[in-house]
């Protein structure tokens, strides 16, 4: 039988993720702050602990998924955090959203300690979490790359190996970069097509037939009632939270300011999601940006 694997952070992707690991036949570890998040995978034969410290201690391949940077720290290196209690050798692979620098830290604190780190940022969203295909981009060490796989695999179709620590991030914050403008950019020319008179699922099979097709119309459609099992469908419920997109985008202003590059729509999106924060859509979906548009409908 394979050996355990610690899973940290159960949130809308930690948790179909494990899940998959455990379909895979990989017993897991787990532990969340938020012991409720636990429940579902508890009940799938997973063992779960009440600190990162105690997981690490016990697997030597241990996962992270949480929202922030600071949160990656706190369960690194905090005082009950993975590197206290780690073993040398194991590999940590962090597939939370965050700052490459946090990522290029962790990575020379747990290498100080004889342990491996690399980022693992995902993409696809809670559906193809459940579905087992999301993209990993991958960074560190090449040649700990296909110990990486090998569970990566099981939780996505597509592993991509990017290069040193921190350029999984790179690229992570590239995609919603595009992934900001775009979900804003479908919910505006969606919310025109309805004052302009037209059904919102014939306009998004016309779109979706058309050169204005992407992700956020075809498979992550903004509008309650075009699409089903997305998060517009269920009140903007799960999903991609809204401060999560906000702290995505404040990471590209960083970057794209520390490397002198213009990134205007990127910076308006930015403003957008933190806009939303402030007017109570923070725990919603990213697609819930449809609605915050129509509430503005006299401007
Ligand atoms: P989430 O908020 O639903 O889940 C995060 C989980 O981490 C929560 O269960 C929380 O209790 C737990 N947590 C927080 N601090 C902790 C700590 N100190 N110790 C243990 N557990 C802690 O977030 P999510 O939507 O699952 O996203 C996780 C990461 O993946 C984020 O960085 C996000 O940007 C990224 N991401 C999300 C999606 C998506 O569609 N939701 C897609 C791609 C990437």
């Amino acid at each position: 039988s394979k050996a355990q694997v610690g899973f940290i952070g159960l949130g809308n992707m930690g948790n179909p993720m494990a899940k998959n690991l455990i379909k895979n036949g990989y017993p897991i570890i787990a532990s969340d702050i938020f012991p409720e998040s636990c429940k579902e995978i508890q009940d799938l034969g997973a063992q779960i602990m009440d600190s990162a410290a105690e997981v690490a201690e016990r697997a030597d391949r241990v996962i992270t998924m949480l929202p922030s940077s600071p949160n990656v720290i706190e369960v690194y290196t905090g005082p009950n955090g993975i590197l206290k209690k780690v073993k040398k050798g194991s590999l940590l692979i962090d597939s939370s959203t965050i700052d490459p620098a946090v990522s290029k830290e962790m990575a020379k604190a747990a290498e100080k300690i004889g342990a491996t780190f690399m980022d693992a940022p995902v993409s696809g969203g809670v559906g193809a979490a459940r579905a087992g295909n999301l993209t990993f981009m991958v960074g560190g060490l090449e040649g700990e790359f296909n110990a990486a796989k090998e569970l990566l695999s099981c939780m996505g179709n597509n592993v991509v190996y990017c290069g040193e620590v921190g350029t999984g991030q790179a690229a992570k914050l590239c995609n919603n970069m595009l992934l900001a403008i775009a979900m804003i950019g479908t919910a505006e020319t969606m919310n025109l097509g309805i004052r302009l008179g037209l059904d919102p699922k014939l306009l998004t099979k016309i779109v979706n037939m058309s050169s204005g097709r992407c992700w956020s119309s075809d498979t992550y459609n903004p509008v309650p009632g075009v699409m089903d099992g997305v998060p517009s469908a269920n009140d903007y419920q799960g999903g991609f939270a809204a401060s999560l997109m906000a702290k995505d985008l404040g990471l590209v202003q960083s970057t794209a300011t520390n490397t002198k590059t213009p990134a205007l729509l990127g910076s308006l999106s930015h403003q957008i999601y933190r806009m939303m924060c402030a007017r109570g859509y923070a725990q919603k979906d990213f697609s819930s940006v449809f609605q915050f548009l129509r509430e503005e409908e006299n401007i």
